[in-house]
């Protein structure tokens, strides 16, 4: 999916308060993601732009920088999530650099910070996050199979570059977790793909890995029905529902076996 529509906006505020678990704020430069992930929820939570096909609509926020800025001046408010809506590494940050404004920004005032991305791009970054203490990068890998993910995932780069990215990161001293996720039952919970996302992250040298199933809403529902129907793969991952147990025991096992721990997502 190319961004058709980008939008270059101003934000009357840089971080907004967080509810997910072990984050206190909330940083997203972009509202809207070109990787266009058919699975993804945030359409569906946020209601931007429902209309139009998801990805096709990216607000740029440029004022967010400055606005940090003068936000930390006033103190800091606990750990800040990077990218806790939409995908901070997604392909226009390769141009505007906000999230890596965002994330200078914030190692200046020594903030504590959990960036989580779905691109290799935070290889870019790696000068500002190595030799950071209190930052972790988290990358997302639901699914290692390239063709599957060529699918769900169109605008992300292939699992194999986001493999290399933990690895590269983990190498540069940054503290890593693979977020496994989603798994998607019928579509990416089999034992031998469970089996793979497990050896390739410690490959990776990958020591936590965050898991989470799919968060099943309408309109990510129907844009993942849609994106599978088209590629001739309809019906089988809606067999596996109720997968969660049984996913999380042999996720379970296999991190035990490589010395990883695993965590729970919510
Ligand atoms: S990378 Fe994340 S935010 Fe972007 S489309 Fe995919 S799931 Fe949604």
């Amino acid at each position: 999916m190319t961004v058709l529509d980008v939008r270059l906006i101003k934000c009357r505020s840089a971080a907004s308060a967080s509810r997910l678990p072990g984050l206190d704020m909330a940083v997203n430069p972009y509202r809207g993601c070109g990787h266009s992930c058919a699975y993804c929820y945030a359409q569906d939570v946020t209601r931007f732009e429902t209309g139009r096909p998801w990805g096709s609509v990216v607000e740029v926020k440029v004022n967010i920088v400055p606005r940090l800025r003068k936000e930390l001046e006033r103190g800091l408010k606990g750990v800040y999530g990077v990218g806790t809506v939409t995908d901070p590494y997604q392909p226009l940050e390769a141009e505007h650099q906000l999230t890596r404004g965002c994330l200078s920004m914030l190692k200046r005032f020594d903030a504590e910070a959990s960036v989580l991305t779905k691109s290799d791009l935070v290889l870019r970054d790696v000068d500002v996050l190595r030799s950071w203490d209190s930052v972790e990068v988290g990358v997302s890998v639901g699914c290692a199979d390239d063709h599957i993910a060529s699918i769900i995932e169109p605008g992300a780069p292939p699992p194999k570059a986001r493999f290399e990215a933990l690895s590269a990161l983990a190498d540069a001293g940054v503290e890593v977790y693979l977020m496994a996720a989603p798994i998607i039952p019928g579509l990416s919970d089999s034992s031998s793909q469970l089996r793979t996302l497990a050896e390739l992250a410690a490959d990776a040298h990958v020591e936590r890995i965050i898991w989470d199933r799919w968060n099943v809403k309408p309109i990510a529902s129907s844009r993942l029905g849609a994106a599978l129907e088209g590629a001739s793969m309809s019906g089988e991952w809606r067999k596996g529902a109720n997968a969660a147990s049984r996913i999380r025991a042999e996720l379970a096992g296999l991190c035990k076996s490589k010395g990883i721990d695993l965590v729970d997502a919510f």
